[in-house]
């Protein structure tokens, strides 16, 4: 260990925070917690709000969800805003919403930027700019969808955004980061819910002294220093680009085996890909299989889903060759476990989407054979 009131330390957290601007697209400084991804949701809500304020959940599933509960536990009024899983928020929804709030004025609104339960991306960019013309805060979670999607924390004008080291930051869990907007920082003044390890504003003062309130998570720093080198070499807008692919070609891989996507294709996430399983075999069964056959882990269904999809990860430190054993260890599995499958069609269909489509599947094979 280094000493974390040092010079050394100071420089590490220098670093690092020049690093997560980048990828928030951000002058603000974003604060990083010891913490899982929702310590920074809880962040994100006890330095702006106060008691008696009126909140609108805006959720798609099992996160959204999540970010109300945590209003809720701090005595918060909340008022949800739900959308069927699998299915985007609407902006048209949440403008009629807030446009006929019948005077309940939300002091602010929460939103899942990629809601990881159902695979859905939401229109970020476009719902913050209708919370803010109605004059709330707009709360990001952003936990999955850093890195993974495109986020531009300024541009976007959002009031806070919160990510987490385990997605797509490749890193072990242990780590959150939040930033807040100008308008954020106002209301961190004025908030009077309790907290103390929460606090941003005694984070911040700590930040321009190069160090953190309180003991910082040192050796997640080296990973989340070392992390940040690989993602700012590859540039930020490449690792968005890479997961994009990733998931493209593991969404025409699941369609070309003939099974069917869980979530709206037009909102379908670049971290994960949620999909139903054939009608002969169940989710959970694949889940296993695959998991003491090939030594490959598959997320299942969370709250209400559960049992009923399997999830593929493409977030974090993965390529085409991580998803390729995937896709050939999931062929596999169907094919022991009984269901129709033609062996490579979903790999070739991968393959042929990350050639760039210039070659169709069977001229791919061709290819191989000459
Ligand atoms: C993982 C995740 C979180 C945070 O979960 P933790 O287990 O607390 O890290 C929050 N929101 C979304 C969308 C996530 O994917």
């Amino acid at each position: 260990m280094i000493s974390h009131r040092g010079a050394e330390f100071a420089s590490l957290i220098e670093r690092c925070t020049r690093g997560l601007q980048a990828i928030f697209k951000t002058s603000q400084p974003v604060i990083t917690f010891a913490a899982s991804g929702t310590g920074g949701m809880e962040a994100a809500v006890v330095n702006t709000l106060s008691p008696g304020d009126r909140v609108l959940s805006v959720s798609v599933g099992v996160f959204g969800d999540r970010f109300g509960r945590i209003c809720r536990n701090f005595g918060l009024e909340v008022d949800e805003l739900r959308f069927e899983w699998g299915e985007p928020a609407d902006p048209d929804a949440l403008a009629d919403r807030l446009a006929g709030d019948g005077g309940r004025r939300y002091a602010a609104v929460t939103l899942t930027h990629n809601e990881t339960s159902t695979a859905i991306t939401n229109d970020t960019a476009t719902l913050a700019k209708i919370v803010r013309d109605y004059g709330a805060l707009a709360l990001v979670d952003a936990v999955s969808g850093m890195l993974a999607t495109e986020f531009r924390f300024d541009e976007w004008d959002v009031d806070a955004a919160v990510a987490g080291s385990q997605k797509a930051f490749m890193l072990p869990p242990g780590l959150c980061f939040v930033a807040l907007g100008p308008r954020g920082w106002e209301a961190a003044e004025k908030s009077a819910l309790p907290k103390f390890y929460w606090d941003l504003r005694a984070m911040k003062a700590s930040l321009e002294k190069g160090q953190t309130a309180y003991t910082p998570a040192v050796g997640m720093m080296f990973g989340l220093d070392a992390a940040l080198e690989l993602i700012l070499e590859e540039g930020v807008d490449q690792t968005v680009e890479r997961h994009r692919r990733l998931a493209e070609g593991v969404r025409g891989a699941v369609e070309a085996l003939g099974l069917k996507l869980f979530s709206a294709r037009s909102h379908a996430s670049n971290a994960v890909t949620a999909i139903l399983p054939p009608p002969s075999v169940a989710a959970d069964d694949i889940r296993k299989h695959i998991s003491s056959r090939y030594g490959v882990v598959f997320s299942g269904g969370q709250a209400k889903l559960r049992g009923q999809i399997f999830r593929i990860a493409h977030m974090g430190a993965v390529a085409e060759k991580d998803m390729m054993a995937a896709l050939g260890a999931l062929e596999m599995t169907l094919a022991e476990l009984g269901a129709p499958v033609e062996l490579g069609s979903g790999v070739r269909a991968a393959q042929s989407l990350w050639l760039g489509g210039r070659l169709s599947p069977e001229l791919v094979v061709a290819g191989v054979r000459q």
